[in-house]
């Protein structure tokens, strides 16, 4: 009955363990972690693009000046136009010159946002691929933890089922029903105390199991529990 109980106890440990495994608060603080950084990514990345566009646009921009101007100089260099027109075309072609360098200020501004943004994108790349590590790691111990824990399980389970057939029914009911209540089936009475609600059992108590036959089952008064008696019992 003892050996009984001390595989179901174990068996209640493999049990409590599998719940609050460290593993299992960890791997879930990783995955929160690691949804952040990859949402942190995702938005330097839509920020990175929509740079990529406005660069692509300036340069368009800077493109469609430029051509304006090797038309105008074009003109001039024809020597075909009016003295009235050649101010004109170069008065135009000062302003797509103003123009240009403006653009052309925007667009290095733009490169270096978009530099700085690659950079971002590189280091959050970096914290996701470090989260994804963390969590591959806490993944897998707790998958060895898991494992160990199913051995024992296993090896447990087994013992129960060796033992089971030593017990009459009605004794094992009784069992059941006390460890389901109470968590502990069967205990050893030790020096006239409860081995599983560790109370002591008063004086009335220890006179009958006293006088009980020695195959009578008796139970802790006050948890329910089996008690085993031994030479240490104190009877
Ligand atoms: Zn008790």
């Amino acid at each position: 009955m003892l050996e009984l109980a001390k595989v179901d106890a174990d068996l209640s440990r493999v049990e409590h363990r599998r719940r609050n495994l460290p593993e299992l608060a960890e791997i879930a603080e990783v995955e929160k972690t690691l949804r952040e950084r990859r949402d942190a990514l995702v938005a330097v990345e839509t920020s990175g693009s929509d740079l990529d566009r406005e660069i692509a646009r300036q340069e368009k921009e800077i493109e469609s000046v430029r051509a304006r101007e090797d038309r105008d100089r074009k003109l001039l260099a024809s020597g075909t136009i009016s003295a009235k027109q050649l101010t004109d075309v170069e008065h135009e072609l000062e302003t797509l010159q103003r123009r240009q360098t403006a653009l052309e200020d925007d667009l290095l501004e733009l490169m270096e946002r978009r530099e700085a943004i690659e950079l971002d994108a590189q280091r959050t790349g970096a914290e996701v691929d470090k989260a994804e590590q963390t969590l591959a790691d806490a993944a897998k111990r707790r998958d060895e933890a898991v494992a160990d824990l199913d051995a024992t399980q296993a090896r447990r389970d087994a013992d129960r089922a060796n033992l089971l057939p030593r017990f009459p029914d009605d004794l094992l009911k009784l069992y059941e029903r006390v460890r389901a209540h109470k968590g502990i089936g069967a205990a050893l009475l030790r020096s006239r105390r409860c081995g599983a609600c560790q109370l002591d059992i008063d004086r009335n108590a220890i006179a009958e199991i006293k006088a009980a036959p020695e195959d009578e089952v008796i139970q802790c008064e006050n948890c329910g529990a089996i008690l085993v008696r031994t030479l240490e019992s104190g009877l």
